[in-house]
């Protein structure tokens, strides 16, 4: 295990607290946002002193590592248990397939994330009855499936014109690579299938093609898939000025006495309960979409915009079979396929405002009568819709009423509009045509179009503006209008309506914005 994370473990300087007593910069969240900041400031600003402050507990080694890449089940399904916070999922929920994923539960939950426990749905609305979140050194970036597409079209943010520099670095820092999958068995066949049917008006780089992953090859051949150890990297590991804390919960953002500039946090040590301030010069508050701006209500930094512009993809799913396939592996079994198994991507533009992730399955979604498919067969496609964007569609905090860590309780307001009836409508027909370029249905269900929330995309609550005008909570380089050193991170910065998967995005505007502490920093 790095240095930095078990400094942790056996206390700090700082007396009767583990933590330390002052920092340079508080970073609040080790999901892939919250690494983003510290990586690249280790790299560029390294006299700094960082520390990241995680409410969830250690569940890989080394930090951060993606929990797919423990290969005991039993210790993989405690890892992800270890991860639901205060709701954890009842035992027995399979941990390695995708089962679960064409059910139409109602409130959808995936392994290694919890769900709203209350204020998820408000009378007469939608709400979003999957909206879920994890706790855990690493975030939802230790179980996440690692698709990083590039946003195309409306969903570019227009005032940020350096993004194709940052979305590189962030494919750097993520390990990002379309090549590992790309020779799944059959995955070529399923490209050649979508690209003849879809890609007749598409500009060359948003053709079909494989879908770009978080994902490497082990020395063994298999795979190891980028959690937050990865985006940290060496460098952080190796920064003497780094530290890590699991299990403390930043429950306050301390500011100056006018308000217009940071100080510190406030931490809750969750092993002893007990609370100290660490101050900061600078706090990075990358504590996913919900949680970031219920942290900020908690500090009383309150503007306009925050918690408003809430959305989430709404995301249709379908699975067929593929027919009359050339050469490839005979039977079932004898190749893993989900270990291996091919992702294709087929690109949002505005003309076609779907984002299709498409994925080769070991296992059917359905059961079928006479499965003798072969490995790699079955595939299952997911088109993600980019939502109507609503202020109205928002996450508000209560004063009077706490959540399982004692933070404001969130209140959900969430509609969809009838432009996003009419997306889903189209969305349902786009995915079938796209099937029957592929193979036959696995049976007569029609797509299924998944409970809100279930894209774990959340995005827009602290968005970006290119101008304080209300409509936005931070500045282009991510830094909270009016409040000097305060910064905020992760999906709920994006503005636009993407729907292709948002990590690389948010990882993007997370090494602009440490960055600009960096330049700031140097200029200094
Ligand atoms: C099963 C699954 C599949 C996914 N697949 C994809 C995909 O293919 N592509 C993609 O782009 N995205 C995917 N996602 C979403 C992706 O994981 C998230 O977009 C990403 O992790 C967001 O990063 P983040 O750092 O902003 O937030 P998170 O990863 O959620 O990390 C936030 C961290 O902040 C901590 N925190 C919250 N409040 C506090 C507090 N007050 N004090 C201290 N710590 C706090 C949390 O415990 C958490 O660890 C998937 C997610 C899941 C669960």
């Amino acid at each position: 295990m790095p240095r930095s994370a078990s400094t942790d473990e056996h206390g700090s300087a700082a007396g009767s607290s583990r933590f330390p007593a002052g920092v340079d910069v508080a970073i609040v969240g080790s999901g892939p946002a919250g690494a983003a900041y510290a990586r690249v400031l280790s790299e560029l600003a390294p006299a700094l002193r960082v520390a990241v402050f995680e409410v969830g507990p250690l569940v890989s080694d080394p930090p951060g590592a993606h929990v797919k890449n423990i290969a005991d089940d039993e210790r993989r399904a405690s890892a992800q248990r270890a991860s639901e916070g205060p709701l954890p999922l009842a035992g027995g929920v399979p941990s390695n397939t995708m089962d679960g994923y064409a059910s139409d539960q109602r409130r959808l939950q995936r392994p290694g994330t919890f769900l709203l426990e209350k204020g998820w749905r408000q009378e007469g609305e939608d709400g979003l009855p999957a909206g879920a979140m994890s706790s855990n050194v690493g975030g939802m970036g230790a179980h996440w499936t690692g698709a990083c597409p590039r946003p195309g079209d409306s969903e570019v943010i227009p005032f940020v014109s350096e993004m194709p520099v940052l979305l590189a670095e962030a494919e750097r820092l993520l390990g990002v690579s379309a090549e590992v999958l790309a020779d799944a068995p059959f995955a070529d066949e399923v490209r050649k299938r979508l690209s003849g049917a879809l890609d007749h008006d598409r500009a060359a780089d948003r053709q079909v093609q494989p879908m770009p992953l978080a994902v490497r090859r082990a020395r063994d051949g298999g795979l190891l898939w980028s959690g937050t150890d990865v985006v940290f990297g060496d460098v952080t590991w190796g920064n003497s000025r780094f530290s890590l804390h699991p299990q403390a919960l930043v429950t306050r953002v301390l500011l100056h006495e006018d308000g217009g500039a940071v100080r510190g946090v406030r931490v809750r040590d969750r092993r002893t309960e007990t609370e100290h301030d660490v101050t900061a010069r600078y706090v990075v508050v990358a504590a996913d979409s919900l949680r970031t701006p219920q942290l900020l209500h908690a500090s009383d930094v309150r503007p306009p915009a925050l918690g408003r512009y809430l959305n989430d993809q709404p995301q249709v799913v379908y699975a067929v079979r593929m027919r009359d396939l050339p050469d490839g592996p005979a039977a079932r079994g004898s190749v893993g396929v989900t270990p291996s198994s091919g992702v294709t991507w087929v690109p949002f533009t505005d003309t076609h405002p779907f984002h299709g992730q498409v994925m080769q399955l070991d296992t059917s979604p359905v059961q079928l009568a006479d499965d003798d498919s072969r490995p790699g067969a079955i595939v299952g496609l997911g088109w993600f819709c980019a939502k109507d964007l609503q202020a109205d569609d928002r996450v508000t905090f209560r004063d009077d009423e706490q959540d399982g860590y004692g933070m404001p309780a969130m209140q959900i307001h969430y509609r969809l509009t009838e432009a996003d009836h009419a997306a889903i409508k189209n969305a349902r027909a786009d995915i079938l045509r796209a099937a029957a370029a592929l193979g036959e249905p696995l049976d007569d269900t029609p797509p299924l179009v998944f409970p809100a929330g279930a894209s774990l995309h959340y995005q827009g609550t602290v968005r970006m503006g290119a101008t304080d005008d209300g409509t936005s909570v931070c500045d282009p380089a991510s830094q909270v209008w009016g409040v000097r050193g305060l910064f905020v991170a992760g999906n709920g910065v994006i503005p636009t309506a993407t729907a292709c998967n948002p990590t690389l995005t948010s990882v993007a505007l997370a090494v602009g914005g440490a960055r600009s502490i960096a330049s700031a920093e140097a200029d200094h």
